[in-house]
């Protein structure tokens, strides 16, 4: 069986090499197979890579063209994982006999449902790859803005040892205050666990998670009105979707307390940045963190950075050593569980599945697998 591994020559090399040791770690469990790696595009500096991510986020695959003769290449290759490929249309139906892709993200921002399924292709993701990176440096942040921890490293390095503060008069410990998650799947459920030794009551909104589900991890569900109006800190973790664009705004930043923190991990597109400016400008509210924005670098002229109360990081949320394993892990876990276990819990688009040509391709990969 072939195997291609398709990669961005964005990434870098040092992430390159990441990936290809884990998949060496963890492929043998397929079996007898050939695996090749190829990657597009040219190398660059993160910045310029950062933009382009940037574009297919918020534009979708279509963002980035790359030429199709790259992806027909790999025509012959039957399990195909790729992490920033932008997946066409265009570029599914060169990889003609792909069964099942295996995107390495925890989303699917750069490939079409739909897409995959026209192609007869099940579609598998890494998600939850980085969620415990996330919500750990999603609590991080709840404490580095509340605290100054960032912003007295920063001072400390200009020369100034002080206690000089926006937030001065009103630092807050985290015992006993209300913590609001906007979102509760992979990352949120996560972040409320991580909290539940910090001794603060947690509300959740999010329409899709049942009562019970969220009452399991001592959370409490609430409107949206009711997180914004009562939280001490409210943390974003839902996913971008068309749904979800701008789906907090100047109403909201209207209702916080103006001792509440708003933490940003998840993606820039769900809030109305320019509110949320207008709210940190005036007082309205303490203070931010934010991680992702509308365009990454982040432009010198952006007005997060003439703002004395607000932590920024280069999306640095998901980015760690152990992310990484695990992506490349659930990966393959996913194609084997899919060959070897009849376990289709990972695919996204099971509609697939049914096919005359993906159940006899099934029988054969079993078989090359011994099983
Ligand atoms: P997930 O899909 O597991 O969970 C998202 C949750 O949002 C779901 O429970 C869903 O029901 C909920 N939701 C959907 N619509 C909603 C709405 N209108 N209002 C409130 N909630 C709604 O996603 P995840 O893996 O937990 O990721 C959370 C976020 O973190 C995503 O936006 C993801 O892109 C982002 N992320 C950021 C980084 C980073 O480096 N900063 C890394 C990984 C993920």
């Amino acid at each position: 069986m072939k195997i291609a591994c398709l990669l961005s020559k964005g990434e870098g090399e040092k992430y390159h090499n990441q990936i290809k040791a884990e998949i060496s770690a963890c492929i043998p469990k397929l079996g007898t197979y050939e695996l090749v790696y190829d990657a597009w595009g040219e190398a660059m500096n993160y910045d310029a890579f950062s933009k382009i991510l940037a574009d297919i986020e918020h534009k979708g695959p279509e963002a980035v063209s790359i030429p199709a003769s790259f992806f027909a290449q790999y025509a012959d290759a039957e399990l195909v994982m790729g992490s920033f490929t932008p997946f066409t249309g265009e570029n599914l139906a060169q990889l003609k006999s792909c069964h099942i892709l295996g995107v390495m993200r925890a989303g699917l921002e750069n490939i079409r449902i739909e897409d995959a399924t026209k192609n007869g292709i099940a579609l598998i993701n890494a998600a939850g790859r980085n969620a415990n990176a996330v919500s750990d440096f999603a609590v991080g942040l709840m404490l580095s803005e509340s605290r100054n921890i960032a912003r007295s490293n920063h001072q400390i390095r200009s020369g100034e040892w002080g206690k000089n503060f926006p937030n001065a008069a009103r630092i807050p410990d985290m015992y006993g205050k209300t913590v609001g998650l906007f979102g509760f799947g992979q990352v949120g459920s996560r972040v409320a666990k991580k909290l539940s030794g910090f001794d603060v009551e947690i509300l959740v909104y999010d329409p899709f998670v049942k009562e019970e589900d969220i009452a399991r991890y001592h959370c409490r569900k609430v409107d949206k009105e009711t997180l914004f109006s009562q939280s001490d800190f409210i943390s974003i973790h839902a996913r971008l979707m068309p749904e979800t664009f701008h789906t907090v705004g100047a109403e909201d930043f209207a209702r916080m307390k103006q001792t509440a923190y708003f933490i940003n991990t998840a993606r820039s597109g769900l809030v109305d940045y320019d509110a949320l400016c207008s709210a940190l400008a005036e007082k309205r509210i303490a203070g931010a963190a934010i991680d992702v924005f509308d365009e990454e670098p982040i432009p010198q002229d952006s007005p997060f950075l003439s703002l004395d109360n607000v932590t920024l990081t280069a999306h640095l949320a998901g980015q760690t050593r152990d992310s990484s394993a695990n992506t490349v892990r659930l990966v393959v876990n996913g194609f084997y569980d899919i060959i070897a276990n009849n376990n289709f819990e990972r695919v996204i688009n099971r509609e697939v599945l049914a096919t005359e040509a993906f159940q006899s391709w099934l029988v054969k990969a079993k078989a090359e697998m011994g099983i």
